[in-house]
Protein backbone atom coordinates (compact mmCIF):
# COMPACT_ATOMS: atom_id res chain seq x y z
CA UNK A 1 0.00 0.00 0.00
CA UNK A 2 1.54 3.58 -1.07
CA UNK A 3 1.98 6.36 1.43
CA UNK A 4 -0.80 8.18 -0.77
CA UNK A 5 -3.94 5.60 -0.08
CA UNK A 6 -3.30 6.35 3.72
CA UNK A 7 -5.53 8.94 3.78
CA UNK A 8 -9.47 9.38 3.34
CA UNK A 9 -11.39 8.52 0.15
CA UNK A 10 -13.71 11.38 -0.80
CA UNK A 11 -14.72 12.85 -3.89
CA UNK A 12 -12.70 10.61 -6.24
CA UNK A 13 -9.33 10.84 -4.53
CA UNK A 14 -7.12 10.53 -1.96
CA UNK A 15 -7.23 13.06 0.45
CA UNK A 16 -5.47 14.15 4.07
CA UNK A 17 -9.13 15.44 4.74
CA UNK A 18 -9.31 18.64 7.11
CA UNK A 19 -7.48 16.87 10.00
CA UNK A 20 -4.44 16.97 8.33
CA UNK A 21 -1.24 17.44 10.40
CA UNK A 22 -2.84 15.81 13.28
CA UNK A 23 -1.21 12.33 14.60
CA UNK A 24 -2.56 9.91 12.07
CA UNK A 25 -4.54 6.72 13.56
CA UNK A 26 -2.01 3.59 13.55
CA UNK A 27 -3.03 0.41 12.75
CA UNK A 28 -1.01 -2.80 13.86
CA UNK A 29 -1.16 -6.62 12.58
CA UNK A 30 -2.51 -8.74 15.36
CA UNK A 31 -0.33 -11.53 13.88
CA UNK A 32 2.78 -9.97 15.27
CA UNK A 33 1.91 -5.97 16.47
CA UNK A 34 3.68 -4.48 13.88
CA UNK A 35 2.83 -1.22 12.79
CA UNK A 36 1.23 -1.80 9.26
CA UNK A 37 0.03 1.50 7.76
CA UNK A 38 -2.13 5.06 8.86
CA UNK A 39 -4.71 6.96 8.37
CA UNK A 40 -5.91 10.31 9.08
CA UNK A 41 -8.72 10.74 11.63
CA UNK A 42 -11.59 11.98 9.76
CA UNK A 43 -13.16 15.42 10.98
CA UNK A 44 -16.87 16.79 10.47
CA UNK A 45 -15.79 18.91 7.93
CA UNK A 46 -14.84 15.91 5.98
CA UNK A 47 -18.14 13.98 6.42
CA UNK A 48 -19.97 17.04 5.01
CA UNK A 49 -17.35 17.37 2.16
CA UNK A 50 -17.99 13.45 1.41
CA UNK A 51 -21.87 13.31 1.39
CA UNK A 52 -22.03 16.58 -0.52
CA UNK A 53 -19.93 14.87 -3.00
CA UNK A 54 -21.84 12.12 -3.08
CA UNK A 55 -24.69 14.04 -3.61
CA UNK A 56 -23.70 15.71 -6.39
CA UNK A 57 -22.29 12.21 -8.20
CA UNK A 58 -25.71 10.42 -7.55
CA UNK A 59 -28.33 13.12 -9.02
CA UNK A 60 -26.46 12.34 -12.05
CA UNK A 61 -25.83 8.46 -11.51
CA UNK A 62 -28.98 7.84 -11.39
CA UNK A 63 -29.83 8.93 -14.77
CA UNK A 64 -27.22 6.82 -15.98
CA UNK A 65 -28.51 3.78 -18.38
CA UNK A 66 -28.67 0.99 -15.95
CA UNK A 67 -26.37 -0.70 -18.55
CA UNK A 68 -23.85 1.67 -18.06
CA UNK A 69 -23.75 1.36 -14.43
CA UNK A 70 -23.55 -2.54 -14.95
CA UNK A 71 -20.70 -1.95 -16.95
CA UNK A 72 -18.71 0.26 -14.27
CA UNK A 73 -19.40 -2.63 -11.95
CA UNK A 74 -18.10 -5.14 -13.87
CA UNK A 75 -15.08 -2.87 -14.70
CA UNK A 76 -14.43 -2.61 -10.78
CA UNK A 77 -14.98 -6.23 -10.71
CA UNK A 78 -11.70 -6.73 -13.13
CA UNK A 79 -9.57 -3.91 -11.53
CA UNK A 80 -10.01 -5.88 -8.28
CA UNK A 81 -8.88 -9.23 -9.65
CA UNK A 82 -6.08 -7.38 -11.17
CA UNK A 83 -5.42 -6.67 -7.86
CA UNK A 84 -6.02 -9.60 -5.87
CA UNK A 85 -2.32 -10.87 -4.30
CA UNK A 86 -1.89 -7.03 -3.17
CA UNK A 87 -5.03 -6.91 -1.42
CA UNK A 88 -5.09 -10.07 0.14
CA UNK A 89 -1.81 -9.80 1.63
CA UNK A 90 -2.82 -6.47 3.03
CA UNK A 91 -6.13 -7.74 4.21
CA UNK A 92 -4.50 -10.59 6.38
CA UNK A 93 -1.95 -7.87 7.49
CA UNK A 94 -4.28 -5.99 8.90
CA UNK A 95 -7.21 -8.28 10.15
CA UNK A 96 -5.29 -11.20 10.58
CA UNK A 97 -6.87 -14.27 8.68
CA UNK A 98 -4.91 -16.97 6.76
CA UNK A 99 -3.66 -15.81 3.41
CA UNK A 100 -5.50 -18.19 1.83
CA UNK A 101 -8.96 -16.88 3.15
CA UNK A 102 -7.75 -13.21 2.33
CA UNK A 103 -7.47 -14.40 -1.44
CA UNK A 104 -11.18 -16.03 -1.36
CA UNK A 105 -12.43 -12.81 0.32
CA UNK A 106 -11.06 -10.90 -2.56
CA UNK A 107 -12.27 -12.74 -5.22
CA UNK A 108 -15.85 -13.20 -3.95
CA UNK A 109 -15.79 -9.17 -3.78
CA UNK A 110 -15.08 -8.89 -6.71
CA UNK A 111 -18.05 -11.67 -8.23
CA UNK A 112 -20.37 -9.71 -6.41
CA UNK A 113 -19.88 -6.85 -8.41
CA UNK A 114 -20.48 -8.85 -11.43
CA UNK A 115 -23.54 -10.80 -9.75
CA UNK A 116 -24.99 -7.16 -9.08
CA UNK A 117 -24.34 -5.86 -12.47
CA UNK A 118 -26.39 -9.15 -14.03
CA UNK A 119 -29.40 -8.43 -11.38
CA UNK A 120 -29.53 -4.43 -11.70
CA UNK A 121 -30.01 -5.00 -15.72
CA UNK A 122 -32.95 -7.26 -14.91
CA UNK A 123 -34.73 -5.38 -12.15
CA UNK A 124 -37.89 -5.18 -13.28
CA UNK A 125 -41.18 -3.55 -12.15
CA UNK A 126 -44.59 -4.70 -12.90
CA UNK A 127 -47.86 -3.78 -14.37
CA UNK A 128 -50.49 -4.09 -11.91
CA UNK A 129 -54.32 -4.15 -12.57
CA UNK A 130 -56.82 -1.64 -11.41
CA UNK A 131 -60.00 -1.69 -9.90
CA UNK A 132 -60.58 1.44 -12.34
CA UNK A 133 -61.03 0.36 -15.78
CA UNK A 134 -59.77 4.28 -16.76
CA UNK A 135 -56.40 3.76 -14.30
CA UNK A 136 -52.89 1.81 -15.55
CA UNK A 137 -50.80 1.26 -13.03
CA UNK A 138 -46.54 -0.14 -12.94
CA UNK A 139 -43.83 -0.44 -10.60
CA UNK A 140 -40.29 0.65 -10.60
CA UNK A 141 -37.20 0.70 -8.22
CA UNK A 142 -35.59 3.75 -7.75
CA UNK A 143 -32.19 4.25 -5.91
CA UNK A 144 -32.57 5.74 -1.97
CA UNK A 145 -29.88 8.02 -2.78
CA UNK A 146 -26.73 8.59 -0.56
CA UNK A 147 -26.40 5.44 2.06
CA UNK A 148 -24.02 5.64 5.32
CA UNK A 149 -22.15 2.53 5.48
CA UNK A 150 -20.97 0.76 8.22
CA UNK A 151 -18.79 -2.03 7.93
CA UNK A 152 -16.80 -4.67 10.78
CA UNK A 153 -13.16 -6.15 10.97
CA UNK A 154 -13.65 -9.67 10.19
CA UNK A 155 -14.54 -9.22 6.69
CA UNK A 156 -12.88 -5.86 5.81
CA UNK A 157 -13.22 -5.82 1.82
CA UNK A 158 -15.83 -8.71 1.51
CA UNK A 159 -18.48 -6.33 3.19
CA UNK A 160 -17.56 -3.09 1.92
CA UNK A 161 -18.52 -5.19 -1.48
CA UNK A 162 -21.58 -6.58 0.17
CA UNK A 163 -23.39 -3.04 -0.03
CA UNK A 164 -21.29 -1.28 -2.81
CA UNK A 165 -21.74 -3.65 -5.10
CA UNK A 166 -25.40 -3.68 -5.33
CA UNK A 167 -25.93 0.34 -4.39
CA UNK A 168 -23.66 1.49 -7.21
CA UNK A 169 -25.56 -0.69 -9.88
CA UNK A 170 -29.36 0.57 -8.85
CA UNK A 171 -27.73 4.05 -8.66
CA UNK A 172 -26.76 5.21 -5.25
CA UNK A 173 -24.01 6.58 -4.11
CA UNK A 174 -21.99 5.67 -0.78
CA UNK A 175 -20.32 7.33 2.65
CA UNK A 176 -18.53 3.66 4.09
CA UNK A 177 -17.05 4.14 7.28
CA UNK A 178 -14.33 0.96 8.12
CA UNK A 179 -13.48 0.05 11.51
CA UNK A 180 -10.15 1.81 12.60
CA UNK A 181 -8.48 -1.42 13.28
CA UNK A 182 -8.53 -2.22 9.70
CA UNK A 183 -9.29 0.44 6.85
CA UNK A 184 -6.55 -0.33 5.04
CA UNK A 185 -7.44 -3.07 2.39
CA UNK A 186 -11.05 -0.82 1.74
CA UNK A 187 -8.44 2.48 1.22
CA UNK A 188 -6.22 0.24 -1.27
CA UNK A 189 -9.40 -1.11 -3.16
CA UNK A 190 -10.46 2.65 -4.04
CA UNK A 191 -7.33 2.25 -6.44
CA UNK A 192 -9.19 0.03 -8.44
CA UNK A 193 -12.82 1.97 -7.91
CA UNK A 194 -10.43 5.01 -9.80
CA UNK A 195 -8.80 2.53 -12.45
CA UNK A 196 -12.75 1.21 -13.23
CA UNK A 197 -13.62 5.27 -14.32
CA UNK A 198 -15.94 5.05 -12.08
CA UNK A 199 -17.79 9.02 -11.56
CA UNK A 200 -15.93 10.57 -8.64
CA UNK A 201 -17.97 11.07 -5.58
CA UNK A 202 -20.14 7.65 -6.11
CA UNK A 203 -17.80 5.66 -3.19
CA UNK A 204 -16.19 8.04 -0.75
CA UNK A 205 -14.02 6.26 2.42
CA UNK A 206 -13.76 7.23 5.95
CA UNK A 207 -12.34 5.06 8.34
CA UNK A 208 -12.88 5.81 12.16
CA UNK A 209 -14.34 5.21 14.88
CA UNK A 210 -17.79 4.42 16.77
CA UNK A 211 -18.31 8.27 17.58
CA UNK A 212 -17.66 9.04 13.94
CA UNK A 213 -19.90 5.83 12.62
CA UNK A 214 -22.94 7.89 14.41
CA UNK A 215 -22.64 11.44 13.55
CA UNK A 216 -22.15 9.50 9.81
CA UNK A 217 -25.97 7.85 10.62
CA UNK A 218 -26.79 11.13 11.92
CA UNK A 219 -25.67 13.11 9.15
CA UNK A 220 -28.98 15.16 7.17
CA UNK A 221 -27.34 14.32 4.21
CA UNK A 222 -27.36 10.60 4.62
CA UNK A 223 -30.74 9.03 3.34
CA UNK A 224 -30.19 5.27 4.30
CA UNK A 225 -27.75 3.24 6.89
CA UNK A 226 -26.19 -0.05 5.64
CA UNK A 227 -24.42 -1.62 8.73
CA UNK A 228 -22.80 -5.03 9.68
CA UNK A 229 -21.60 -5.53 13.02
CA UNK A 230 -22.45 -6.44 16.84
CA UNK A 231 -26.31 -6.67 17.52
CA UNK A 232 -25.25 -4.21 20.36
CA UNK A 233 -24.18 -2.01 18.14
CA UNK A 234 -26.87 -2.26 15.28
CA UNK A 235 -29.33 -1.24 18.14
CA UNK A 236 -27.08 1.88 18.86
CA UNK A 237 -27.39 2.67 14.98
CA UNK A 238 -31.39 1.86 13.98
CA UNK A 239 -31.88 4.72 17.24
CA UNK A 240 -29.73 7.17 15.99
CA UNK A 241 -30.82 6.74 12.23
CA UNK A 242 -34.55 6.89 13.67
CA UNK A 243 -36.87 7.15 10.27
CA UNK A 244 -33.81 6.59 8.02
CA UNK A 245 -34.01 3.41 6.00
CA UNK A 246 -31.72 0.62 6.61
CA UNK A 247 -30.15 -2.65 6.11
CA UNK A 248 -29.10 -4.08 9.47
CA UNK A 249 -27.24 -7.33 9.41
CA UNK A 250 -25.91 -7.92 12.93
CA UNK A 251 -25.00 -11.02 15.63
CA UNK A 252 -25.85 -14.63 15.12
CA UNK A 253 -25.98 -17.18 17.12
CA UNK A 254 -26.84 -20.34 15.11
CA UNK A 255 -26.97 -23.65 15.95
CA UNK A 256 -25.83 -27.00 14.26
CA UNK A 257 -28.24 -29.46 15.52
CA UNK A 258 -27.15 -32.88 15.29
CA UNK A 259 -30.04 -35.57 15.14
CA UNK A 260 -30.14 -39.48 16.11
CA UNK A 261 -30.21 -40.76 12.20
CA UNK A 262 -27.27 -38.08 11.56
CA UNK A 263 -23.70 -39.46 9.39
CA UNK A 264 -22.24 -37.96 12.54
CA UNK A 265 -18.60 -37.94 10.91
CA UNK A 266 -19.65 -35.50 8.34
CA UNK A 267 -21.33 -33.25 11.43
CA UNK A 268 -18.04 -33.27 13.30
CA UNK A 269 -16.45 -32.08 10.33
CA UNK A 270 -19.31 -29.63 9.61
CA UNK A 271 -18.66 -28.47 13.01
CA UNK A 272 -15.23 -27.71 13.38
CA UNK A 273 -14.99 -26.57 9.44
CA UNK A 274 -17.78 -23.72 10.84
CA UNK A 275 -15.45 -22.67 13.99
CA UNK A 276 -12.41 -22.21 12.72
CA UNK A 277 -12.43 -19.87 9.29
CA UNK A 278 -11.32 -16.26 10.78
CA UNK A 279 -11.14 -17.51 13.87
CA UNK A 280 -14.74 -17.71 14.40
CA UNK A 281 -15.10 -14.16 13.78
CA UNK A 282 -18.13 -15.01 11.98
CA UNK A 283 -21.74 -14.26 12.36
CA UNK A 284 -22.81 -17.36 11.06
CA UNK A 285 -19.87 -19.76 12.51
CA UNK A 286 -20.43 -22.61 14.60
CA UNK A 287 -21.96 -20.78 17.40
CA UNK A 288 -24.04 -23.62 19.26
CA UNK A 289 -23.94 -27.99 18.51
CA UNK A 290 -27.03 -29.37 20.17
CA UNK A 291 -26.53 -33.26 19.76
CA UNK A 292 -29.04 -35.79 20.35
CA UNK A 293 -27.87 -37.87 23.47
CA UNK A 294 -27.50 -41.00 21.66
CA UNK A 295 -25.13 -39.98 19.34
CA UNK A 296 -23.72 -37.50 21.91
CA UNK A 297 -20.14 -39.69 23.11
CA UNK A 298 -19.79 -40.43 19.23
CA UNK A 299 -19.89 -36.87 18.21
CA UNK A 300 -17.96 -35.58 20.44
CA UNK A 301 -14.95 -38.06 19.54
CA UNK A 302 -15.37 -37.19 16.09
CA UNK A 303 -14.94 -33.45 16.79
CA UNK A 304 -12.06 -33.87 18.89
CA UNK A 305 -10.21 -36.04 16.09
CA UNK A 306 -11.35 -33.21 13.17
CA UNK A 307 -9.81 -30.61 15.54
CA UNK A 308 -6.12 -32.00 15.08
CA UNK A 309 -5.90 -30.59 11.90
CA UNK A 310 -6.59 -26.85 12.82
CA UNK A 311 -3.23 -25.66 13.03
CA UNK A 312 -2.78 -22.14 14.60
CA UNK A 313 -0.16 -20.10 13.62
CA UNK A 314 1.12 -16.89 11.58
CA UNK A 315 -1.32 -16.22 9.24
CA UNK A 316 1.16 -16.29 6.41
CA UNK A 317 1.83 -19.53 6.93
CA UNK A 318 0.50 -21.81 3.80
CA UNK A 319 0.22 -24.74 7.15
CA UNK A 320 -2.09 -22.03 9.31
CA UNK A 321 -5.80 -22.35 9.14
CA UNK A 322 -6.21 -20.55 12.34
CA UNK A 323 -4.82 -16.80 12.77
CA UNK A 324 -5.10 -14.31 15.79
CA UNK A 325 -8.02 -12.82 16.77
CA UNK A 326 -8.54 -9.32 15.28
CA UNK A 327 -8.42 -7.75 18.24
CA UNK A 328 -8.37 -7.53 22.34
CA UNK A 329 -12.11 -6.64 22.67
CA UNK A 330 -12.80 -10.22 20.81
CA UNK A 331 -9.74 -11.88 23.24
CA UNK A 332 -11.67 -10.89 26.22
CA UNK A 333 -14.93 -11.94 25.33
CA UNK A 334 -13.70 -15.19 24.45
CA UNK A 335 -11.82 -15.70 27.53
CA UNK A 336 -15.40 -14.40 29.78
CA UNK A 337 -17.47 -17.25 27.98
CA UNK A 338 -15.11 -19.48 28.66
CA UNK A 339 -14.61 -18.49 32.39
CA UNK A 340 -18.27 -18.83 32.78
CA UNK A 341 -18.97 -22.13 31.04
CA UNK A 342 -16.38 -23.39 33.26
CA UNK A 343 -17.78 -21.55 36.59
CA UNK A 344 -21.33 -23.30 35.63
CA UNK A 345 -19.62 -26.75 35.05
CA UNK A 346 -18.88 -27.36 31.36
CA UNK A 347 -16.04 -29.53 30.59
CA UNK A 348 -13.21 -27.84 28.18
CA UNK A 349 -11.80 -30.80 26.06
CA UNK A 350 -9.64 -28.95 24.16
CA UNK A 351 -7.82 -25.72 24.43
CA UNK A 352 -9.74 -23.10 26.48
CA UNK A 353 -7.34 -20.23 26.47
CA UNK A 354 -4.79 -17.50 24.57
CA UNK A 355 -1.02 -19.76 23.44
CA UNK A 356 1.47 -18.66 25.34
CA UNK A 357 4.78 -17.40 23.87
CA UNK A 358 3.19 -16.52 20.65
CA UNK A 359 4.14 -12.73 18.86
CA UNK A 360 0.90 -11.21 20.25
CA UNK A 361 -2.10 -11.88 22.88
CA UNK A 362 -4.68 -12.95 20.50
CA UNK A 363 -3.48 -16.30 19.48
CA UNK A 364 -6.57 -18.43 20.59
CA UNK A 365 -6.04 -22.02 20.49
CA UNK A 366 -8.89 -24.33 19.02
CA UNK A 367 -11.73 -24.83 21.60
CA UNK A 368 -13.78 -27.64 22.60
CA UNK A 369 -16.39 -27.67 25.45
CA UNK A 370 -18.90 -30.22 26.72
CA UNK A 371 -22.03 -30.01 28.46
CA UNK A 372 -22.56 -26.18 28.01
CA UNK A 373 -25.31 -25.12 30.23
CA UNK A 374 -28.32 -23.48 28.51
CA UNK A 375 -28.30 -20.52 30.21
CA UNK A 376 -24.09 -19.69 29.71
CA UNK A 377 -23.21 -17.20 28.04
CA UNK A 378 -21.55 -19.62 25.07
CA UNK A 379 -24.88 -21.05 24.82
CA UNK A 380 -26.70 -17.16 24.59
CA UNK A 381 -24.44 -15.10 22.59
CA UNK A 382 -22.32 -14.67 19.91
CA UNK A 383 -19.01 -15.81 21.38
CA UNK A 384 -17.23 -14.47 17.86
CA UNK A 385 -13.98 -16.99 18.24
CA UNK A 386 -12.58 -20.31 17.86
CA UNK A 387 -15.18 -22.90 19.77
CA UNK A 388 -17.20 -25.37 19.58
CA UNK A 389 -19.85 -25.61 22.22
CA UNK A 390 -22.08 -28.43 22.50
CA UNK A 391 -25.20 -29.03 24.23
CA UNK A 392 -27.31 -32.29 24.74
CA UNK A 393 -31.37 -32.81 23.52
CA UNK A 394 -32.91 -35.88 24.51
CA UNK A 395 -35.17 -36.13 20.96
CA UNK A 396 -36.38 -33.91 18.30
CA UNK A 397 -38.52 -31.86 20.21
CA UNK A 398 -36.05 -31.12 23.30
CA UNK A 399 -33.15 -30.22 20.47
CA UNK A 400 -36.08 -27.91 18.51
CA UNK A 401 -36.63 -26.38 22.01
CA UNK A 402 -32.84 -25.74 22.69
CA UNK A 403 -32.05 -24.55 18.81
CA UNK A 404 -34.61 -21.87 19.46
CA UNK A 405 -33.86 -20.75 22.68
CA UNK A 406 -31.98 -18.13 21.11
CA UNK A 407 -32.59 -14.42 20.82
CA UNK A 408 -30.12 -13.78 17.36
CA UNK A 409 -32.05 -15.94 14.43
CA UNK A 410 -29.22 -15.65 11.55
CA UNK A 411 -28.48 -19.22 10.52
CA UNK A 412 -28.75 -22.91 11.41
CA UNK A 413 -27.54 -25.90 10.17
CA UNK A 414 -28.89 -29.68 10.52
CA UNK A 415 -27.53 -32.58 10.10
CA UNK A 416 -29.95 -35.57 9.10
CA UNK A 417 -30.85 -38.76 6.89
CA UNK A 418 -34.74 -37.93 7.38
CA UNK A 419 -36.22 -35.84 4.31
CA UNK A 420 -39.35 -35.18 7.04
CA UNK A 421 -36.52 -34.17 9.93
CA UNK A 422 -34.61 -32.30 7.38
CA UNK A 423 -37.80 -29.94 6.23
CA UNK A 424 -38.84 -29.58 10.08
CA UNK A 425 -36.14 -27.92 10.74
CA UNK A 426 -36.02 -26.50 7.91
CA UNK A 427 -39.23 -24.47 8.42
CA UNK A 428 -39.14 -24.76 12.32
CA UNK A 429 -35.67 -23.03 13.18
CA UNK A 430 -36.10 -19.51 13.83
CA UNK A 431 -33.53 -18.15 11.83
CA UNK A 432 -33.33 -16.53 8.10
CA UNK A 433 -31.35 -19.56 6.84
CA UNK A 434 -31.53 -23.25 7.36
CA UNK A 435 -28.33 -25.50 5.66
CA UNK A 436 -28.62 -28.79 5.79
CA UNK A 437 -26.10 -31.31 6.12
CA UNK A 438 -23.06 -28.64 5.92
CA UNK A 439 -21.90 -26.60 8.61
CA UNK A 440 -23.54 -23.12 9.48
CA UNK A 441 -20.97 -21.41 8.27
CA UNK A 442 -21.79 -21.22 4.82
CA UNK A 443 -23.26 -18.71 2.07
CA UNK A 444 -24.05 -17.95 -1.39
CA UNK A 445 -23.67 -14.47 -2.78
CA UNK A 446 -26.85 -15.48 -4.59
CA UNK A 447 -28.54 -16.30 -1.63
CA UNK A 448 -30.47 -13.86 0.90
CA UNK A 449 -28.93 -13.94 3.45
CA UNK A 450 -30.03 -12.02 6.79
CA UNK A 451 -32.26 -12.63 9.95
CA UNK A 452 -35.31 -13.59 10.91
CA UNK A 453 -37.49 -11.20 11.74
CA UNK A 454 -37.25 -9.85 15.58
CA UNK A 455 -34.91 -11.70 16.20
CA UNK A 456 -32.09 -9.84 17.67
CA UNK A 457 -30.23 -9.82 14.70
CA UNK A 458 -31.29 -7.20 12.03
CA UNK A 459 -33.25 -6.92 8.88
CA UNK A 460 -32.90 -6.78 5.16
CA UNK A 461 -31.03 -9.20 3.02
CA UNK A 462 -27.49 -9.41 1.93
CA UNK A 463 -27.01 -11.19 -1.77
CA UNK A 464 -28.81 -11.72 -4.92
CA UNK A 465 -31.32 -9.63 -5.81
CA UNK A 466 -32.70 -8.93 -2.41
CA UNK A 467 -29.82 -6.25 -1.52
CA UNK A 468 -31.29 -4.73 -4.90
CA UNK A 469 -34.15 -4.44 -3.67
CA UNK A 470 -33.65 -3.39 -0.04
CA UNK A 471 -31.34 -0.42 -2.07
CA UNK A 472 -33.93 1.02 -4.24
CA UNK A 473 -37.33 2.10 -3.43
CA UNK A 474 -40.42 0.33 -5.04
CA UNK A 475 -42.13 3.24 -6.68
CA UNK A 476 -45.53 3.37 -8.62
CA UNK A 477 -46.66 5.19 -11.64
CA UNK A 478 -50.49 5.95 -12.22
CA UNK A 479 -52.00 6.89 -15.68
CA UNK A 480 -55.35 7.77 -15.84
CA UNK A 481 -56.57 7.08 -19.12
P1 LIG B 1 -17.06 -4.70 17.75
O1 LIG B 1 -17.88 -4.46 18.98
O2 LIG B 1 -16.64 -6.08 17.63
O3 LIG B 1 -15.94 -3.73 17.51
P2 LIG B 1 -19.04 -3.34 16.30
O4 LIG B 1 -20.30 -3.96 15.85
O5 LIG B 1 -19.11 -2.40 17.45
O6 LIG B 1 -18.03 -4.50 16.55
O7 LIG B 1 -18.36 -2.59 15.08
C1 LIG B 1 -18.84 -2.60 13.77
C2 LIG B 1 -18.73 -1.21 13.19
O8 LIG B 1 -19.59 -0.34 13.89
C3 LIG B 1 -17.35 -0.60 13.27
O9 LIG B 1 -17.09 0.09 12.05
C4 LIG B 1 -17.48 0.37 14.43
O10 LIG B 1 -16.57 1.46 14.36
C5 LIG B 1 -18.89 0.86 14.23
N1 LIG B 1 -19.53 1.46 15.41
C6 LIG B 1 -19.32 1.18 16.72
N2 LIG B 1 -20.15 1.91 17.50
C7 LIG B 1 -20.91 2.68 16.67
C8 LIG B 1 -21.97 3.64 16.86
N3 LIG B 1 -22.42 3.96 18.07
N4 LIG B 1 -22.50 4.22 15.76
C9 LIG B 1 -22.08 3.89 14.53
N5 LIG B 1 -21.09 3.00 14.28
C10 LIG B 1 -20.51 2.39 15.33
Amino acid sequence: MTTAQQQLFIDGAYAAGAGAGAEPIAVRSPATGEHVGSFPRPTAADLDTAVAAAHRAQRDWAAVNVWDRAAASRRIADELDARRDALARLQTLEQGKPLAESVADVTEAAQLFRLHAEDAVRLNGETLLSRDSTKRMFTFHRPVGTWGVITPWNFPLLMFAEFAAPGLATGNALVVKPPENTPLTVLAAMEAVVAAGLPAGLVNVLPGDGAFGDALVRHRGIHAVGFIGSSATGAKITAAAGLKRSLMECSGNGPLVVLADADVAAAARAAVDGAYPCAGQVCCATERVVVHADVHDAFVAAVLRESERVVLGDPFDPATVLGPLNNEGVAAKMDRHLADARGRGARVLRGGGRRAGMPTELYYEFTVVDAVPEGSLLAKEESFGPVVPILTGRDEDDLLRIANDDALGLQGAVFTTSMKSAFRFVEELQVGQVIVNETNNWWDINMPFGGAGGRGTGWGRIGGKWTLLDMTDTRTGVISL
